[in-house]
């Protein structure tokens, strides 16, 4: 099966009871056993396993996995109740002492928690620039056991090899863990390049309607690491609701169309965005000036639905820009229907690297000619 027909068929069959094409939402919090004790469904408690859940992590291994063998159930995934808490789950599987090389350009929220809750916990992390081997492979120590990798990062959508990186870690010892969250197993596949762990922030575009908070942890079922991270997952207990799985599962069904207009969509925004001359830089990897334009175009379908500017006004022209447009929303998050606009600086605070002249777009799925006269129309009143 292709991927588009795994995303539609490959986490449940019609329900054998009542014959519904899709699957319920499950909300039962325990299980019946056997007169003999056994639990003859294989579920026990809420906590350890829900249908519901347990159909959504069917869906996302059979998206992450390379191939066809793998998509019959060497690959596995662990759904979670946030990115946020499936990231923690990756850190809490280490031990204390060990040390992680983490991007320079990442997800605020997870290099945060490196900073200040693993930092703390006993985690030493070197942020380095992923997008040059060289630098990671200095940043190596004996106790080097995990590389973390974001590919598109975040902000200023920078690509890192993810088969290269991966050698890196391999050769060293270590694991590499890729969050896959802004390119998607639509566009980008990281196990099939050599990652031996992939993180999602369901609550991008794999929901994809801006209404569900989830991660997931995807691996090999027989890795130790993804082992660890099952457990974690069981035992501390954030895990999604049946209610967030459902949402997801609904969401992911369509997420190779998606990824294809947002993708065409964010191609044609980049585009008149580096012919204006209010614009100092345009992060984009699908065009051809992108320094990570080569690597993406090796390891991505397709350039995805994220792009950053940076306005020649600094901070003052950024927030103008953003005061002015109509078609795109003001407001955090990414990977709806809905394009959003964000000065990101002033999201994450003082302790930012983010340019204050940066603005970063989510390009939804409006048509592209109303996002472009929106864009215009706001640049034209600077
Ligand atoms: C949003 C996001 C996260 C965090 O996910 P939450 O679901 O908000 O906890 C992690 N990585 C990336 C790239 C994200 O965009």
């Amino acid at each position: 099966m292709r991927f588009e027909t795994r995303a539609i068929h490959a986490d449940h069959e019609s329900d054998p009871v009542t014959g519904a094409i899709m699957p319920p939402i499950h909300l039962s919090t325990t299980f019946e056993r056997d007169p003999d004790g056994a639990y003859p469904h294989g579920y026990t408690y809420i906590r350890n396993d829900n249908p519901t859940r347990g159909a959504l992590e069917r869906l996302l291994a059979a998206l992450e996995a390379g191939d066809e063998a793998d998509a019959g159930g060497a690959v596995e995934a662990a759904a979670f109740a946030s990115g946020s808490a499936a990231t923690s789950a990756v850190f809490q599987s280490l031990a204390p002492g060990d040390h992680v090389i983490a991007p320079d350009d990442a997800y605020y929220g997870s290099s945060n928690l490196l900073r200040t809750v693993f930092g703390p916990w006993g985690l030493e992390t070197t942020f380095v620039n992923m997008t040059d081997p060289a630098a990671v492979e200095a940043a190596l120590r004996p106790n080097t056991r995990l590389i973390w990798v974001e590919t598109p990062s975040n902000p200023l959508l920078k690509i890192t090899d993810i088969a290269r990186i991966s050698a890196i870690a391999h050769a060293a010892g270590a694991a590499l863990a890729c969050d896959n969250t802004w390119a998607t197993p639509a566009l980008q596949r990281p196990l099939a390049l050599g990652a031996d762990l992939v993180m999602h922030s369901t609550t991008k575009y794999l929901g994809g309607h801006s209404d569900t908070l989830g991660g997931a942890i995807i691996g090999r079922a027989d890795g130790a690491l993804f082992n660890r991270v099952r457990t974690l997952q069981r035992a501390g207990g954030a895990v999604l609701s049946p209610f967030d799985s459902w949402l997801t599962l609904r969401g992911a069904r369509t997420l190779a169309y998606r990824m294809r207009g947002h993708s065409a969509n964010a191609l044609a925004v980049a585009r008149l965005l580096a012919s204006r001359s209010e614009i100092e830089a345009v992060h984009y990897p699908g065009l051809p000036e992108h320094p990570g334009h080569d690597v993406a175009a090796r390891q991505m379908a397709l350039a995805g639905g994220m792009l950053s500017i940076q306005m020649r006004g600094g901070e003052a022209a950024a927030v103008a820009l953003a005061a002015r447009v109509r078609v795109f929303t003001r407001a955090t998050s990414l990977g709806g229907v809905e394009s959003l606009i964000e000065h990101r600086a002033s999201v994450e605070g003082p302790q930012t690297r983010t340019p204050r002249n940066l603005l970063r777009l989510s390009v939804g799925l409006e048509h592209p000619d109303d996002l472009l006269a929106d864009l215009e129309q706001a640049l034209n009143t600077l």
